[in-house]
């Protein structure tokens, strides 16, 4: 039995995917010049108004309902008094706040479903998501000794999702991340890098002795920016605290950030409160009114989500729930089998080759899926080539190879390479013949019982028929010859 078990709950940051800004209608561009997309409203200059960007309050709203929450049609702006140097604001428009009667997120009280190790499904609580606005970017490596700064990202539109304390190992974390990530793709309200930083994770943590004993106290990780960075944080700080645990000191609640070259989580402040923050309701806005109809139109059309779609695929084309599991995490992938499977006859035979050819391939491509040249319909093609028996599944890589390359349609590749399998008995015959006279002595000792031969002599007819030969049919004949 572990001594300790934890109690997990993660606060997401995403950058909701609009063209312009949260409150005014500077452009998001990325890569660009600094400093290029600022305006008074952005940098907070005095007498500036904020004007609510409704694409990305409809967003939030699609995320919250995709995320199963109960969305506020009269949800409330407060103001976040920090100071910091890419903060030429001075504060923050966000929709939390310390006292009760200023909390009023957008979205409140959903869930996600994991699938956990074991395929037990496990439900976690959505605390909450509220809108806010990003900050600006310092640039410290420019030089030795000056640091720089970049306004482009400030005002950039946020959504934080906060979920429960219901998470209980840093792997089931990681499951949560990965499907809100999913949704996040799925619904196209974020594009969800966290490579690129437009997603980011903080993991809060404690422990406690026994798993009904009372929440021990938390520390809160910042800014993890991979899934393996997460697990590896959350792991770290449960050593740490179990060793204050075990020296029978107590935990202090901290913020903290993970160094992954020394694999520690290293305190950054000590936590602070609300009222740090002197919150107030934003007095430059009226409360977020949202119309109802609105709101249903966003439920209206909610696209389908990646639980759906895994179900779907399962239903529709007969593969594995752990098969349709690999192909619905990625949003891009799923479509593209999809749009395969609805061509092939054989969409089980589709998706390994999906699976085990195409995506490793794209592993390794730079630019990935959009990358790669062959278009869904033709590894449908292929797939059908293979299950009428035009050509062998061994023939099927060296044209799903060139296909890779090319492009090409893969009709064309197998009549260009002639590469059509043989599947008249007369002309295997014949080959099988010519094997056996060949290799006559151990024909005999295949004869007689040595039956590990066969393999040998299934690979000496295909290599003669260039592949070409169906493989059934030249066992079929190999067990006549030998029974004569
Ligand atoms: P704050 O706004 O101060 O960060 P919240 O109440 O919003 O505090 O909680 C932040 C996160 O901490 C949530 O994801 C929540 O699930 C998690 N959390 C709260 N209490 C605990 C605890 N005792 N152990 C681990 N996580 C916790
Ligand atoms: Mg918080
Ligand atoms: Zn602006």
């Amino acid at each position: 039995m572990p001594k300790y078990f934890p109690v997990i709950g993660l606060e997401i940051h995403c950058q909701l995917a609009t063209r312009t800004k949260m409150f005014c209608g500077c452009e998001i561009e990325v890569n660009t010049s600094p400093n290029k997309h600022v305006c008074p409203v952005c940098l907070g200059m005095p007498g500036a108004m904020p004007v609510p960007n409704k694409k990305a309050v409809e967003y939030a709203i699609r995320l919250g309902l995709a995320l199963h929450c109960d969305i506020d049609l009269n949800a409330m702006w407060t103001r976040k008094n920090y100071f910091y140097p890419d903060l030429p604001k001075g504060y923050q428009i966000t929709q939390t706040g310390g006292l009760p009667v200023y909390d009023h997120p957008i979205c409140k009280n959903g869930w996600i479903e994991v699938t956990l190790a074991d395929g037990a499904v496990k439900r976690i609580g959505i605390t909450r998501i509220h809108m806010e606005e990003d900050a600006g970017k310092l640039i410290h490596d420019a030089s030795p000794s000056e640091s720089l700064f970049d306004a482009n990202r400030c005002g950039t539109p946020l959504c934080e999702i906060v979920t429960e304390p219901d998470i209980r190992s840093p792997e089931e974390a990681v499951l949560a991340l990965q499907k809100i990530k999913q949704i996040l793709e799925y619904t196209e309200v974020s594009n969800a890098n966290m490579e690129n930083g437009n997603m980011r994770c903080d993991g809060n943590i404690s422990l406690r002795t026994s798993e009904d004993a009372p929440y021990g106290t938390r520390s809160e990780i910042k800014n993890l920016n991979s899934f393996s960075n997460l697990e590896k944080a959350l792991k770290a700080e449960m050593l740490y605290q179990s060793l204050v645990l075990d020296a029978g000191k107590e935990v202090e609640q901290c913020t903290k950030r993970f160094d992954p070259n020394s694999n520690k989580t290293i305190v950054i402040r000590s936590k602070e409160d609300a009222h740090d923050y002197k919150y107030f309701p934003e007095p430059d806005m009226m409360r977020l009114v949202t119309d109802p109809e609105f709101a249903e139109e966003i439920r209206r059309t909610l696209p389908e989500l990646p639980d759906a779609r895994r179900e779907r695929f399962v239903e529709s084309y007969g593969i594995t729930p752990y098969d349709a599991q690999v192909l619905t995490l990625d949003r891009e992938v799923s479509v593209w089998f999809d749009t395969a499977a609805k061509n092939c006859r054989n969409p089980k035979m589709l998706a390994n080759w999906v699976i085990s050819e195409l995506l490793r391939e794209v592993k390794e491509l730079e630019g990935g899926l959009s990358q790669v040249k062959i278009r869904p319909e033709q590894l449908a093609d292929l797939v059908n080539l293979i299950d009428d028996n035009t050509i062998s599944g061994k023939i099927g890589k060296q044209v799903f190879a060139e296909m890779f390359a090319t492009g090409k349609d893969p009709k064309k590749i197998v009549e260009e390479k002639g590469l059509i399998q043989i599947t008249d008995t007369s002309a295997i015959e014949a080959i099988v013949r010519d094997v056996i006279a060949a290799n006559a002595a151990q024909f005999e000792e295949f004869k007689s019982g040595k039956s590990a031969l066969k393999g040998f002599f299934v690979g000496q007819v295909m290599k003669k028929s260039g592949g070409k030969a169906n493989p059934p049919l030249v066992n079929q004949l190999l067990d006549r010859f030998a029974g004569e």
